[in-house]
């Protein structure tokens, strides 16, 4: 099986640290608004990774984190006069049913970022012991400058040098003139308390964590210092997970601190990236709404998911026709279950093992079906409905 990693930017055959065990962590949502469908493209597509490496015989690991302590929930709290507890509350809710409904499974571990604290304590520590990190006013920074090492993923992703890489931080949440800071690029680790905010008792006072620090810690605490897959959307990739990278391998003394790193390309709409900020947001519950859960996953599959798309209400109308397609060959097959088609079984796996090419897959899938429609191939029938059910559908 070849993955393409975000890392080398290459195809790589998948081999594990332990023998048929993967352990993969997915980063989380950050619970203040609802679920869009770039956040359905991005679990829908790791979901899918999963089934198929059981399929494969792996023994699957998966944790996902939620992000409940956050500046946007904080924001967003705020706007609503509620609780930032509650809104993430809600707002994980609503999540975890919006993925029920696509057939998500639920990772094995689901930490929540504010009950991790005291890992991410411990971590800080040994990272100021030695010397990646400095404490300036209550709160703590990881020092780029005394990492030479910095910078691995994102020179990864075209990102070169210092400015690109500060621009790009700087878009994303990055606070260049934070006067705490020694340089613009440093990554706040533990964040002082801001009056009126909540926070938690630390050696350098009371605080909460920055967000990178906590993926870290969860991944570690719950999967070990190596990981075998790390995902994501793409736009973590900078400054997310370089910052994960540096804080983990520092921490760990091992590298790499993931083997894999997976990465789904950002869904658009009109011609924007889909985003909160924009206000361009399909939401997966008013999908839900209008076409079948299978429709929409079947949707969200037949694009690959390392590449930006953008969805139009014809893609789920054509999905929705394959869906009956596999229904009309379930109801062919009526009460059975057994037979194979050794060619389809090998072309899919064949199709899977390149870089999860599910589009391709499906493709297969669906000229199967027609013919079994025509035919009544028994054997084929039975193969075309397992292999759905691998991609994650419920026929
Ligand atoms: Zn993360």
């Amino acid at each position: 099986m070849k993955l393409f990693n975000t890392l080398t930017q290459s195809l790589e055959n998948f081999v594990t640290l332990e023998d048929k065990t993967v352990r993969i962590y997915v980063c989380g949502i950050t619970p203040y608004d609802t679920t869009h469908l770039g956040h359905g493209f991005t679990y829908v597509s790791f979901d899918t990774l999963i089934r198929y490496l059981e399929f494969r015989g792996y023994t699957v690991n998966y944790v996902q984190n939620v992000t409940d302590i956050d500046d946007d929930i904080l924001r967003k709290a705020r706007e609503l006069g509620i609780a930032w507890d509650e809104l993430g509350k809600r707002e994980t809710e609503r999540y975890l049913r919006d993925m029920d409904s696509l057939n998500v499974r639920r990772p094995d571990v689901y930490p929540h970022a504010t009950e991790e604290i005291p890992g991410m304590i411990e971590m800080i520590q040994t990272l100021l012991a030695r010397e990646y990190a400095y404490e300036s006013g209550g709160s703590v920074y990881y020092s780029v400058q005394n990492d030479p090492e910095f910078g691995t993923m994102a020179r990864a992703i075209g990102l070169n040098d210092y400015s690109a890489m500060l621009t790009i931080a700087n878009e994303r949440g990055n606070y260049p003139d934070d006067p705490r800071k020694k340089d613009p690029l440093d990554f706040v680790l533990w964040q002082a308390q801001a009056p009126g905010e909540p926070a938690w008792p630390s050696p350098w006072g009371p605080g909460r964590p920055g967000w990178h620090i906590e993926c870290s810690a969860m991944s570690i605490r719950y999967l070990g210092p190596q990981l075998d897959i790390h995902g994501g959307g793409i736009d973590l990739a900078f400054p997310h997970h370089t910052c994960e990278i540096a804080q983990s391998e520092h921490f760990t003394g091992k590298a790499p601190f993931s083997r894999f790193w997976m990465h789904t390309g950002l869904v658009h709409q009109d011609g924007e990236k889909m985003s909160k900020s924009l206000g361009n947001l399909t939401l997966v519950s008013d999908l839900l709404k209008d076409y079948r859960a299978d429709a929409i996953r079947l949707t969200l599959l037949n694009h690959h998911y390392r590449y930006p798309w953008e969805c139009f209400p014809e893609d789920l109308e054509v999905a929705t026709e394959t869906v009956g397609l596999f229904e009309q060959v379930r109801t062919l097959m009526g009460e059975r279950v057994d037979g194979t088609d050794s060619l389809l079984h090998g072309r899919f796996v064949a199709t899977m093992d390149n870089d999860l090419n599910t589009p391709q897959a499906i493709f297969l899938l669906r000229q199967a079906a027609e013919t079994v429609v025509v035919n009544h191939n028994v054997n084929t029938g039975a193969e075309v409905l397992r292999l759905a059910r691998v991609l994650g559908l419920r026929v």
